[in-house]
């Protein structure tokens, strides 16, 4: 390649397979150049490498590090939607969000103030856990920019739970605590993917006061369409956030996680489903519990940049769409 088309090459977008070969260079997400600063791309993807939220098998600190591996193999273009991700939008790796291992309270701080700073800017945050407590820190800092949001929310679990050991704040509350703040609308919350065996019969009872919508796993194999119907509607809405816990997946699917439940999604109907969003009032979205040491052959790494790849291709049909302004 000459230097001139090198020069015509988009700056904010992956690097050229023909300059670089997939296997070749410093792993970041997607292949993307890193930069750190939001008021020059349209999506900046971070890591939250903080699993101290965690109450079963840890790991999911090393997730960041992982996906940007698995990146090679990031793709492009979106056949589904009919849309190239990287001429819509200007993307980069933002750098990982200083996560302290011992500290929720310090890395929540952190990863809300660096979600607020891209939000500020106009652009959209996507952040790769960590465990699901990380969410609780991108709901504040996206809370302070556009107010309360929507959400489409992929887990076997709800995340509405009650504490343990005493300790109220970790990857199973995030979602009550969400809601308590008043960082979400409660109609406009969505999760697929819920499964038991619970460990009491009230688990879902915070999450049935609150008002919000739990499809659970029989729901999407029975009727995927109306669960995707549902998907639309809600990510329209109105302001609204998506939040990817790996362990929504059928762990046959993505062994690669904290809290494995069997039953669950299989890879492709998670795409699917991600493939109803509706990118036009998307202003977030998070992939997190992938725990790279639990993982085999990198198959649930794999799975997280393709639900990153997802999400871009909703941001990126809703921009064009746009009349150009
Ligand atoms: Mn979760
Ligand atoms: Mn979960």
């Amino acid at each position: 390649m000459s230097e001139a088309d090198k020069k015509d090459l988009p700056t904010f977008a992956p690097i050229s397979t023909r300059v670089v070969p997939r296997f070749a260079g410093v792993p970041t997400f997607l292949r993307l150049p890193v930069h750190a600063d939001p008021r020059d791309v349209d999506v900046l993807i971070c890591g939250a490498p903080f699993d101290g939220g965690t109450t079963f098998r840890p790991g999911a600190r090393f997730g960041p590090r992982a996906v940007r591996v698995a990146s090679a193999l990031g793709r492009g273009h979106s056949p589904e939607r009919g849309v190239s991700l990287f001429s819509q939008l200007r993307c980069a790796d933002g750098g990982d969000i200083l996560c302290v291992p011992m500290s929720a309270e310090r890395s929540l701080a952190n990863i809300a103030e660096r979600t607020y700073e891209i939000a500020s800017a106009r652009a959209v945050p996507l952040v790769v856990g960590g465990d699901h407590t990380i969410t609780l820190g991108t709901l504040r800092g996206l809370h302070r920019v556009h107010g309360p949001l929507g959400l489409v929310h992929f887990d076997a679990h709800s995340d509405t739970f009650g504490p343990a050991w005493d300790i109220d704040l970790h990857h199973g509350t995030v979602f009550r605590h969400a809601l308590r703040e008043g960082l979400l609308r409660p109609a406009d919350v969505l999760q697929i993917g819920i499964r038991g065996p619970f460990t009491a019969a009230d688990d879902l009872e915070f999450a049935k006061q609150a008002g919000i919508r739990v499809v659970m796993i029989d729901e999407v194999k029975a009727d995927r369409a109306a669960v995707a119907r549902a998907v639309a509607e809600v990510s329209a809405r109105g302001p609204c956030y998506v939040s990817f816990d790996m362990d929504g997946v059928d762990p046959a699917y993505a062994p690669g996680t904290g809290t494995p439940v069997p039953g669950g999604l299989t890879s492709y109907e998670a795409l699917q489903l991600l493939r109803a969003v509706s990118g036009g009032q998307v202003v977030g979205a998070d992939v997190v519990e992938l725990s790279p040491d639990h993982d085999v052959s990198g198959i649930t790494a794999l799975l997280a940049v393709s639900v990153l790849g997802e999400v871009l291709a909703a941001l990126a049909q809703a921009k064009s769409n746009q009349p150009n302004t």
